[in-house]
């Protein structure tokens, strides 16, 4: 019985250790890929500021839309 435990606690805590090294990256992450998903840049063409998501990022500058990259 108290051996069960013992392999329980051992496997939790792996477990938790396992989960503890990985969850800041899958959910609310203060690391640079969300952060720059969100950030705000300038067109380099018209001004217009686009989130780098939204943005085309050609040979290294930021673009709001295809025409503007072109
Ligand atoms: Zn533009």
């Amino acid at each position: 019985m108290i051996l069960k435990l013992l392999i329980f606690a051992i496997v939790a805590a792996l477990i938790y250790k396992f989960f503890g090294g990985r969850f800041p990256k899958i959910g609310r992450s203060p690391h640079q890929k969300k952060l720059d998903q969100d950030t705000l840049v300038e067109c380099t063409k018209c001004s217009t500021y686009v989130t780098v998501k939204e943005s085309i990022i050609v040979r290294g500058k930021y673009y709001c839309s295809k025409e503007c990259a072109a």
